[in-house]
């Protein structure tokens, strides 16, 4: 009798095991199936995490003074690894805390475009780079990697010279089954005209607007090729440079796009699990907010 017990009592043990074991393994597939892209907050400039499965991939680094965010933002995601590292161009606002995240992160690819300039924040990240020995791939128009089960192709700069340092932004789209995102940096109208001109398939679900929403990017044809569902502004509060611009919210409204905005919602969080997407804030509004 009581042997029976026993080996009633350690097969219920068993039973409790084996169904923790299946929760756990079940969530584990679940985020494996899932892309997550988190739009981080770091005023009037870019820093976006993207998530697949166990890798991850790092857009931009926010400017100098936003190395604790990031940093930290990147340790809560439960990130050790960054698989790909991108600064879209060597503006502070890109750039500035790229080599702390270089410095606290194992690095195994980055990509910088092609730039003929230099300054103090590009000098900080190639130092920090060299410490650790990691080496610079640089950014060509029509290269093609995985990130996960995620597509990434890079489709700009086209060019090698450009007068502006924004048109030397990477402008990369990721294809995560039937779902695409376009990630432009601060590319402008140059760039833009250059990347329709290569024929690009630009469609995407959802565009992170260039250049914070500035009027300088995302001219009318470039949005209609895009013809995203949803657009993210990466914005101030209350900047000085009345990003995002009027006009272009008058654009975003009048094609019906939903727009997401770090400065009215904070960091911005899309998943993707291949068919739908999904965002943890709720539209922001067409409101110009500069004075
Ligand atoms: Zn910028």
């Amino acid at each position: 009798m009581r042997l029976l017990m026993k080996s009633k009592c350690y097969a219920l043990i068993i039973l409790i095991v084996m169904i923790f074991l299946s929760i756990g393994s079940a969530a584990r597939a679940e985020s494996e199936g899932k892309l997550i892209v988190h739009f981080i907050d770091v005023g009037d400039a870019d820093s976006i995490l993207i998530q697949q499965g166990k890798r991850n991939m790092l857009i931009d680094a926010g400017n100098d003074k936003d190395s604790e965010i990031i940093v930290e933002y990147l340790i809560k995601q439960g990130v050790k690894d960054i698989d790909i590292l991108i600064g879209t161009h060597i503006d502070e606002d890109h750039i500035g805390s790229m080599d702390s995240v270089i410095n606290n992160f194992e690095i195994a690819k980055v990509y910088l475009p092609n730039s003929y300039s230099s300054n103090k924040y590009l000098e900080d990240v190639m130092q920090s780079l060299k410490n650790k020995n990691i080496q610079v791939t640089e950014a060509a128009s029509g290269e093609t990697f995985n990130l996960g089960n995620g597509i990434c192709t890079i489709l700009a700069p086209v060019s090698r010279g450009y007068e502006k340092l924004n048109d030397y932004s990477v402008v990369m789209k990721l294809q995560y089954g039937e779902t695409s995102f376009l990630f432009t940096g601060d590319a402008e109208s140059i760039s833009e005209k250059e990347m329709m001109r290569r024929g690009f398939d630009l469609s995407a679900n959802v565009l992170k607007l260039a250049h914070h929403g500035s009027i300088s990017s995302t001219g009318n044809e470039f949005l209609n090729r895009v013809c995203p569902q949803y657009a993210v502004i990466t914005a101030g509060r209350n900047n000085n440079y009345r990003h995002p611009h009027r006009s272009i919210l008058i654009r975003l409204k009048n094609m019906g796009i939903k727009v997401y905005r770090t400065d009215e919602s904070g960091t911005i969080i899309a998943e993707s699990d291949g068919r739908n997407i999904s965002f943890n804030k709720k539209p922001g509004s067409y409101l110009y907010r500069g004075k």
